[in-house]
């Protein structure tokens, strides 16, 4: 019989790094690999003591729900072990029109999407002449259960269910220690606490083993780089450039902090509130027991000291005391993502600035991509890893078209740093090509159609509306001719909203009861 070696079978996988991204990566990977029971592929995780995690990435999407459950977190253990809150949209402040002191402007990307199986909306919205709802309370109910402070449901829904869409907010280190726990008991993660001080590399170039300070040499046959920005093994030991993408997302720096809330008990906003500032935005996220802050902004369009007084600016009083710290972030991805006999995964493998909360859901998918389609032996693993760096590629490029969108279509002169935003050359030409598309008919499934699409229509159509973008449908008018259904769907969701928020829990109330009696 072969052995695992001549055969090439792949038995153990040795995860370094036990951020975030390391622990979903894991999890993942023991589930769907069996690592538990008896033939599974091991795996085995292991962290520095010494080398802190990045200890932000606070704003989640839908799909974690999906992730937790198939894990087998329970929703309750997660909202009381991660004092995790509701996220059901991100509102987007000052990011239209220059700003007018004392009164911001505004718009929702909400969760809820409207129900394309009815017919699409958005050319009705279009069409109408006049005064008019925005075109998120047009087409969802979602934007007032936001406004007015609600939870997306109550207690007599199951976990994971929601009247609404959503996703969380998080406190960064607590989900790590849920990951970990939960990967360690229940899924059969080996944990490790350990520095790698050496990559070794066999013959043939694969990486053969880490040399570390605590266990010696660890060999695995393949190795998951989880090492955040450093990208220990893909990117400095087999060398695997990094492509700076800087020329299209301009920010490179973030400030954060956490801070208190101004009263005892004050209500939890259940969306991100995302404000841009002169060089580029701040986020504001609300956990139950403090507000988690951050100043993004571009170093080549301000200097740090200025951009840390716009944040406390920002902060006020509460903030006086916060401690601010300084996170310079690396633009861009990988040039392959999976070379040899390794796969980065988390910061080692890309990142963009975190207004849509892309960093766990990229790597989320990713882990979960790399489980699904895990190689079989040592020899199909080239075929594996092309399909993989295929994907990883489109969906960093959609990532950063989508985040791209938010600042081109801005009508902000207020600075050099949303006038270069505008700029074509830092667009991206297929981005470009949709919006000249864009401006004569509306967006529709045909501009979307990968099935792994990390944003879709509903997503582009809420931030295009949203942020004033005009399509004519001057000599496409005829090609919508439900007119009468399109204006009684409208009045169903308007008359919808009002009955949904009647049934809803103020956003804290609803925290408060589920880690009470959840
Ligand atoms: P890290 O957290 O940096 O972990 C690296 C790990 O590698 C650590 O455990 C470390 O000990 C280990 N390590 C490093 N070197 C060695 C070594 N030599 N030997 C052994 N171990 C080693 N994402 C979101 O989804 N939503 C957000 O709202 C969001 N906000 C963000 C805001 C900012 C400013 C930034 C920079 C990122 C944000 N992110 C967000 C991304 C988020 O931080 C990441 O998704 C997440 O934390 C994953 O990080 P990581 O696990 O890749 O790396």
């Amino acid at each position: 019989m072969a052995s695992a070696a001549t055969s090439g079978h792949i038995q153990h996988v040795l995860v370094v790094g036990g951020g975030t991204a390391g622990w979903l990566t894991a999890s993942h990977l023991a589930k769907k690999l069996r690592a538990r029971s008896p033939g599974g592929v091991r795996v085995t995780l292991l962290e520095s003591e010494n080398i802190p995690t990045i200890g932000v990435g606070e704003g989640t999407v839908p799909a974690i729900r999906q992730t937790l459950q198939y894990l087998g977190i329970s929703e309750t253990d997660f909202i009381r072990e991660c004092d995790a809150t509701f996220k059901q949209s991100i509102k987007f402040v000052d990011w239209v029109d220059n700003p007018v002191p004392g009164q911001p402007s505004h718009y929702h990307h909400v969760f809820d999407y409207p129900d394309s199986s009815r017919g699409d909306l958005t050319p009705y919205w279009l069409k109408q002449a006049g005064p008019k709802p925005s075109f998120v309370d047009a087409v969802s109910v979602q934007g007032m259960v936001c406004e007015r402070g609600l939870g997306p449901k109550n207690m007599t829904l199951p976990e994971f269910q929601g009247f609404t869409s959503y996703a969380y907010h998080l406190d960064a280190a607590k989900f790590a220690r849920l990951l970990t726990r939960h990967a360690v008991e229940e899924l059969g993660v080996h944990h490790l606490l350990g520095t790698v001080e050496q990559v070794k590399r066999s013959e043939d170039g694969d990486i053969a083993a880490v040399v570390t300070d605590r266990h010696g040499t660890l060999q695995a046959d393949l190795f998951v780089d989880c090492t955040g920005f450093a990208s220990l093994l893909l990117g400095q030991s087999l060398g695997v450039p990094f492509v700076d993408r800087r020329d299209t997302l301009f920010a490179d720096y973030a400030l954060a902090a956490q801070v208190p809330y101004g009263q005892y008990n004050e209500p939890i906003p259940s969306y991100t509130i995302s404000t841009a500032q002169e060089s580029g935005w701040i986020w504001d996220i609300g956990l139950p027991e403090r507000r988690g802050t951050g100043y993004v902004y571009s170093s080549a369009h301000t200097d740090h000291e200025r951009a840390e007084t716009v944040f406390r600016h920002y902060l006020g009083a509460t903030g006086e005391n916060a401690e601010v710290r300084r996170i310079s972030m690396k633009v861009g991805y990988r040039e392959s993502f999976w070379e040899r006999n390794c796969v980065a995964i988390g910061l080692s493998q890309g990142f963009v600035e975190p207004l849509e909360a892309t960093g766990i859901l990229v790597y989320d998918a990713t882990a979960k991509m790399l489980a699904d389609t895990f190689p079989a032996n040592r020899q199909v693993m080239p075929a594996v890893a092309a399909q993989f760096n295929r994907h990883v590629h489109y969906a960093w490029e959609r990532v950063i078209e989508f985040i791209k969108l938010h600042y081109c279509i801005s009508r902000r002169s207020d600075s050099d740093f949303w006038l270069d935003n505008r700029a074509p050359e830092s667009i991206p030409e297929s981005l470009r090509d949709k919006l000249e598309l864009w401006r004569y008919q509306p967006p529709s499934e045909y501009d979307f159609p990968s099935k792994l699409e990390i944003f879709n229509l509903p997503n582009y159509l809420y931030v295009l509306y949203g942020m004033g973008f005009f399509t004519s449908t001057e000599f496409i008018g005829n090609r919508f001719a439900d007119g009468d259904a399109a204006l009684s769907r409208f009045a169903e969701i308007e008359a919808g909203a009002g009955q949904l928020c009647a049934q809803l829990p103020a956003h804290r109330d609803l925290i408060n009861k589920i880690k009470q009696f959840g």
